[in-house]
């Protein structure tokens, strides 16, 4: 029996080194572990990689009885629970993929104290079944992973997850530790307040992945973008690259196995046998590619991941950060690699806008939104700016491993580009009561005489070819940016372009509007980025 702290910790460094193989503790591991075994409750804020399990892990070993994990990810317990027993741990799970003589077995083994882990997904805790068989067993902690699932303000909500809160009232004297990767502000606040850990200590890692570069380039012709940008950088790398639909997905892993790269599709419409293999193929090859919606990757544990490609626009910063913190988690140089375009942000405040979701959810995924293409268009370092979205201050002003670091964007007086781009909408909005959309309105601008300009009448238009000074890749860019600043709005199905509020501060000349200079060419390679 151990009882002071020194003996706790040396308890722990042993398991380490015994049952993991691990020479010391990463970070704040020893500490959460050490406050965890010893009975405290603990809400632990890690990136992806940072090493979360072992915090729960070790004092499942370390305390008597049988840890409980609470996470939803089933597709991944058997192998967790396959590592953890080739390791020597004696863990099983319990969840909807087994039959009644698997899960049987399991639940005697528990009852029995012949495990040290437990895994288990949370709508299983909604079952009095369950929480009986809890109930009769032992339990040394209660470990409730991918904690931001609580969080109704997140973009992974599971409401099953607000059960939770049962767990400290049914077991006071068990300790609970809640993780994840996850770390607004606002998300640790709700994990500490739902999950009810009011007296739980608080581990907050820094977010920041330096070996991760990240670069945002603008979209012009994404799939050979990506081509040039794998067979520049990432030759026979191991990588995930995301899409938003299940077809893009298709044909985007189509058009890279045609161009030689070896590369598989990953998501939610294909069959469970196909996804198992073409998951564990990427775990256990070398330089597999997988195109996946974002259905792929949560909890996934590939060390080697060099690149995570992102050809639609993520939904949310957070979204974003998790998605590309698969890349790199054994420290080596990795890119996090998006091409962003003026379609992404029409197509997603479409999105959002024609969802049955009520009002609040809207506010909320535009708010998401807004910080999301906030980042795409900074003109600031990308790590600065995402780690001051997670209220963390960067060390230094610039990270020196981000596009905007290395090919600082220049900057250039848009005033008067957006007063022509405004002046369009409203001559045709309040004028003719017609709404356009982004093509129609810079054919206009650029004073182009298409059917569609002619079938409206939109060559006798004063604004008819006011912006022959920019060219349409530059117009595309500015109307892109405006409304990323919220200086005009996407309406309809169409993607019809509106003024909103903002706009009169512009058209009346209160404002200045700057805006990045488009590359002429997408956006340079590593090799000539770093002179
Ligand atoms: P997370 O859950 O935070 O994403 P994991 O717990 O999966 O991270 O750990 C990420 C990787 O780091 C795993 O391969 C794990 O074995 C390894 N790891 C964790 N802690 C240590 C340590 N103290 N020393 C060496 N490797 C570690
Ligand atoms: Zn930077």
């Amino acid at each position: 029996m151990t009882d002071g702290p020194g003996t706790a910790d040396s308890e722990a460094l042993a398991t380490l080194h015994r049952v993991f193989g691990y020479e010391a503790f990463r970070g704040e591991q020893g500490e959460i572990i050490e406050h965890v075994a010893a009975g405290g409750d603990a809400v632990v804020l890690m990136p992806t990689g940072g090493g979360k399990s072992l915090c729960y892990q070790i004092p499942a070993l370390v305390r008597p009885g049988t840890g409980v994990v609470v996470s939803p990810l089933i597709a991944l317990m058997q192998d967790q629970v396959d590592a953890l027993r080739a390791l020597g741990v004696r863990a099983g799970f319990v969840n909807s993929t087994q039959d009644f003589d698997e899960r049987r077995m399991v639940e005697a083994e528990f009852l029995a104290g012949e495990l040290d882990l437990l895994y288990l997904a949370p709508e299983r805790l909604r079952l009095e079944g369950t929480l009986d068989l809890l109930s009769r067993g032992k339990i040394s902690v209660f470990a409730i992973d991918e904690a931001h699932c609580v969080s109704q303000w997140g973009h992974d909500f599971r409401p099953d997850y607000l059960a939770l809160s049962l767990l400290g009232e049914r077991w006071p004297d068990v300790p609970r530790i809640a993780l994840t990767a996850t770390a607004t502000h606002a998300t640790h606040q709700e994990i500490t307040q739902r999950l009810h850990l009011p007296t739980a200590r608080h581990f907050v890692a820094s977010f920041d992945r330096p070996n991760i570069q990240y670069r945002i380039v603008p979209k012009a012709d994404p799939r050979k973008q990506l081509l040039a940008f794998l067979r520049e950088e990432h030759a026979g790398d191991a990588g995930i690259v995301y899409c938003l639909s299940r077809n893009s997905v298709e044909r985007t892993a189509e058009f890279l196995t045609a161009n030689g790269i070896d590369a598989v599709p990953y998501h939610a419409g294909l069959d469970a046998g196909t996804r198992a293999t073409h998951q564990s193929r990427f775990l256990r090859e070398d330089g597999l590619v997988v195109v996946a919606t974002i259905a792929f990757g949560m909890g996934i544990d590939k060390p080697d991941v060099r690149f995570v490609a992102h050809l639609d626009l993520p939904k949310s910063i957070e979204g974003y950060y998790q998605e590309t913190g698969r890349a790199g988690r054994d420290g080596l140089p990795s890119t996090a690699w998006m091409a962003y375009g003026l379609n992404d942000v029409i197509q997603q405040r479409k999105l959002i806008q024609s969802g049955e979701s009520d009002e609040a959810f809207r506010r909320r995924a535009s708010a998401h939104l807004d910080s999301m293409l906030a980042l795409c268009e900074t003109a600031r370092c990308r790590r600065g700016q995402l780690l001051a979205y997670f209220g963390q201050d960067p060390d230094a002003a610039a990270c020196g491993n981000c596009d905007t670091c290395l090919t600082p964007p220049e900057t250039w007086d848009g005033t008067v580009a957006a007063q022509k781009v405004l002046s369009t909408v409203v001559r045709l909005q309040r004028e003719r009561g017609q709404k356009f959309g982004a093509v129609q309105i810079i054919d206009i601008l650029l004073g182009k005489r298409t059917a569609k300009v002619i079938q409206f009448d939109h060559d006798q238009l004063s604004v008819f070819g006011i912006g022959a000074d920019l060219s349409e890749g530059e117009w595309r860019g500015a109307i892109r940016q405006l409304l990323a600043q919220g200086l005009l709005a996407v309406e309809g199905e169409y993607g019809t372009l509106v003024l909103t509020e903002a706009s009169g501060t512009v058209l009346r000349q209160e404002r200045e509007v700057p805006l990045r200079k488009e590359p002429k060419k997408p956006a340079a390679s590593r090799s000539r980025s770093g002179g």
